[in-house]
């Protein structure tokens, strides 16, 4: 045993340390985990949790519409934002009880308060100092707002859920994840949602099927979505707050939302004291087993930058309490990682995009289909799906697979294990599908798209 008051002590609660922390514990290493927060970090309480969640409510709000097409005509109810938000806490505080439940169970100690780095071995809670022969900094992300005038008056991801009002008018800044799954919650939930990007097509890096397609079915759902735009100032007014556009028109908003991307978690680290390298986009660097360039010190999750997913974050803490305080040395696979956007409908995604494959494999087979959802023959929706399948041709490898449609995250997650697997066209083919299901058409596509 060494002379440390700890061998693993980890700063940070979220996905990845108490992952980690537990594991290591398990393991039977004497392990720490410092948070000054929440407990599970962004994911349960400022993210994936109550976002799905909300995402739960706002689908309702066209599914007593659709309802009426099948003989369910009736008063839609009316939304009570109170409701779901104190709600949504409960559970919220529910799960906290269970992640603080998790770390106890394995023995691990729970230290309330920020951490900051003293030296290698030594970190500091309110006044306490704490030693470890390991240190794992697991600190996430922090959302980022640009300084502009007025900026002040925006609001993050972070105070989103909580408001104590629901918001009539809300301005929402931003074209990646969190503009666009909170444009289709406050949308569904009734809100009059504005959504404005900066460039000509938002969700940059998917597939441009897919931005196209999301781009029509997000504005036919009634999203005010404005490409080539931007915010250059806000003022509180006494109607609202009033937004001064880059195209030089203006906007009223009980709300403004900027979803503009998260940068690492490090204030207050007390990085100055140790011998931590940072990459060029400010995240902490570090080698496949996840160590800083102060050998005693890791990082993981967010704070490091990669895909920023919980997923991911939870694979990195289990593969480093396995090398680190285990027998198995295996490094994560980041090869064909799943995602879903959680708009309305949903985008799921894994593997290439078409340009990518195009750039990958050169030879490139694409399968394409647009429907309307049996669902939505009878609701009247005018919704479609898109499903597309991209084909390394040489070697029949499916090597990309892009969705938007009703279910398209659980869709994903399956046709990614087949992917993994190494799945070609033909196993494709030759796989029977579920009847009637949107999902069989990704086994029956049979013809390449060869139109534009
Ligand atoms: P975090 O979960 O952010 O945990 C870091 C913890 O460290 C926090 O609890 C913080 O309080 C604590 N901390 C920081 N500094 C200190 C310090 N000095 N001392 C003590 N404690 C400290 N991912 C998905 O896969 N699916 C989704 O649907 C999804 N939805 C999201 C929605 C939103 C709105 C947001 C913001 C993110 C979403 N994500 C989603 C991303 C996901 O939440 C993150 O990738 C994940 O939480 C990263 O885990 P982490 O352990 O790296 O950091
Ligand atoms: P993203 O990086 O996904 O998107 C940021 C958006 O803001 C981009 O459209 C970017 O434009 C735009 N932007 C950046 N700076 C400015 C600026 N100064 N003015 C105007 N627009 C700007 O970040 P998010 O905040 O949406 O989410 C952070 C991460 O959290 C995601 O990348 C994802 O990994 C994770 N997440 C995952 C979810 C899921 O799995 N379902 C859900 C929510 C979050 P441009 O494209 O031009 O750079």
């Amino acid at each position: 045993m060494s002379n440390f008051d700890y061998d693993l002590l980890v700063i940070g609660a979220g996905s990845g340390g108490v992952r980690a922390a537990r594991m290591a514990a398990a393991a039977g290493a004497r392990v720490a985990i410092v948070e000054d927060r929440y407990m599970g970090g962004t994911c349960v309480n400022v993210g994936c949790v109550p976002k799905k969640l909300y995402v739960y409510a706002s689908e309702f709000g066209k599914a007593f519409d659709d309802a009426r097409g099948f003989g369910w005509d009736g008063i839609k109810p009316p939304f009570n934002w109170a409701t779901l938000r104190d709600n949504k806490k409960e559970e919220i505080t529910r799960l906290n009880d269970i992640y603080r439940d998790l770390l106890t169970g394995v023995d691990a100690q729970l230290i309330d308060g920020r951490g900051s780095l003293i030296d290698a071995h030594t970190v500091a809670v309110d006044g306490q100092r704490y030693s470890a022969e390991k240190i794992l900094l697991a600190t996430g992300g922090w959302p980022h707002i640009p300084e502009f005038p007025g900026s002040d008056l925006a609001l993050s991801s972070n105070e989103i859920f909580d408001l104590p009002e629901f918001p009539r008018r809300l301005v929402i800044v931003g074209g990646g994840y969190i503009a666009v799954e909170f444009a289709g919650i406050f949308n569904g939930l009734g809100a009059d949602v504005t959504q404005l990007y900066r460039g000509p097509l938002f969700l940059r890096g998917f597939d441009q099927d897919i931005r196209d397609h999301a781009a029509r079915e997000i504005a036919a759902s009634g999203v005010d979505l404005r490409f080539e735009v931007n915010v250059s100032a806000i003022a509180q007014t006494e109607n609202g707050l009033e937004l001064s556009l880059t195209d030089g028109s203006s906007l009223l908003a009980d709300t403004v939302l900027y979803a503009t991307g998260r940068k690492p978690h490090l204030e207050g680290l007390g990085l100055e004291n140790v011998n931590v390298e940072l990459t060029e986009r400010g995240t902490i660097k570090v080698d496949s087993d996840f160590r800083t360039t102060e050998s005693s010190i890791f990082a993981l999750g967010d704070v490091i930058g990669g895909m920023e997913l919980t997923p991911v974050a939870l694979a990195e803490g289990m593969a480093f309490a396995r090398k680190q305080f285990g027998t198995v040395d295996k490094a994560v696979d980041y090869d064909f990682i799943p995602t879903a956007v959680f708009c309305q409908p949903n985008i799921g995604t894994v593997g290439f995009t078409e340009e990518a494959a195009r750039e990958e494999f050169g030879d490139i087979t694409l399968f394409k289909s647009v429907f309307r959802p049996m669902k939505h023959t009878i609701s009247g929706r005018e919704e479609k799906t898109l499903m597309k399948l991209i084909v390394d041709t040489a070697s029949d490898r499916v090597v990309g697979v892009h969705m938007m449609g009703p279910d398209a995250g659980e869709i994903t997650q399956g046709i990614a294990i087949a992917m993994r697997a190494g799945a070609t066209k033909a196993i494709f083919d030759t796989t029977i599908g579920i009847h009637p299901t949107a999902a069989e058409e990704f086994v029956t596509m049979r013809e390449p798209w060869t139109g534009s």
